[in-house]
């Protein structure tokens, strides 16, 4: 898929993989700035490589 910002086929910065969404549900939430996306494959929080934008970026802190 592209990102939705920069056009550029949306790769994850983290781990400079193509990102692939895994059904529709994770393919829209791309798409909803207030759903967090977390690429399939490292688990982390899914970041365009090429612009750098944060998919679902939230202000509120979170401890795990
Ligand atoms: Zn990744
Ligand atoms: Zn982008």
């Amino acid at each position: 898929m592209k990102c939705s910002f920069c056009e550029a086929p949306l790769t994850c910065k983290a781990c400079s993989k193509p990102f692939r969404p895994r059904g529709a549900e994770t393919l829209l939430a791309a798409y909803q700035s207030d759903m967090r996306v977390v690429c399939p494959e490292c688990q982390q929080p899914l970041v365009c490589k090429s612009c750098g934008f944060v998919y679902g970026e939230r202000e509120e802190d979170e401890d795990e």
